[in-house]
């Protein structure tokens, strides 16, 4: 199996280049956020525990996210490898990760982490909120509190990833296809 965690702040290109991969490398996609998005418009008790976090910026409790995470693992068995996106946010849930990839006598490859600067992140973010409607990504306030938590809370995780020589910095800048082939030297590298 390989997988991957293509990582970075919110905006910075991480579900676009997803779909990109799983089609190129035939992974699995794993996204938190849509997984959390489809429980709300399924009206689920979880959905709606979530749905107050996440329109306010904040992040869901980690044990939420890695019940999700565990049971789509458990579900997709076969699978050749997986993307993760979006997960983990955590040291909690990177070492949760790791230890039910472990159970599987597997391990993450590599965390791509994509490189892009605040202020394009806040232009994409809201250029995207306009587009889709998402209302998580049309409030400026809101967006700096998600660009807050993943500083405080998730940037930490490249410290981590860097202890297993499994951070692998990729520029998140320029066209999709130029940040997409970046990706791919780099996952060919692997
Ligand atoms: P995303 O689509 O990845 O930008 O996630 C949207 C929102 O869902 C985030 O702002 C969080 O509120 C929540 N979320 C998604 N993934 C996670 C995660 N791994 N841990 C905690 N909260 C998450």
């Amino acid at each position: 199996m390989r997988n991957f965690v293509l990582f970075g702040p919110p905006g910075a290109g991480k579900g676009t280049q997803s779909a990109l991969l799983l089609e190129k490398y035939h992974l699995k996609h794993l996204s938190t956020g849509d997984l959390l998005r489809s429980e709300i418009a399924q009206g689920t008790a979880l959905g709606l525990e979530a749905k107050s976090l996440m329109d306010q910026g904040l992040l869901v409790p980690d044990s939420v996210v890695i019940g999700m995470i565990e049971k789509l693992l458990d579900d997709h068995r076969d699978a050749p490898g997986f993307i993760f996106d979006g997960f983990p946010r955590t040291q909690a849930q990177a070492l949760a990760l790791d230890e039910l990839l472990k159970i599987k006598g597997e391990s993450i490859q590599g965390m791509l982490a994509l490189q892009v600067d605040d202020e394009e992140l806040l232009n994409r973010i809201l250029l995207r909120g306009k587009e889709s409607g998402r209302s998580d990504d049309q409030d400026p306030a809101i967006v700096r509190n998600r660009i807050n938590e993943y500083n405080r809370k998730t940037a930490p995780l490249i410290d981590y990833y860097r202890g297993q020589n499994k951070f692998y910095p990729v520029q998140g800048i320029g066209s999709i296809e130029e940040i997409f082939s970046h990706l791919c030297r780099v996952i060919d590298s692997i």
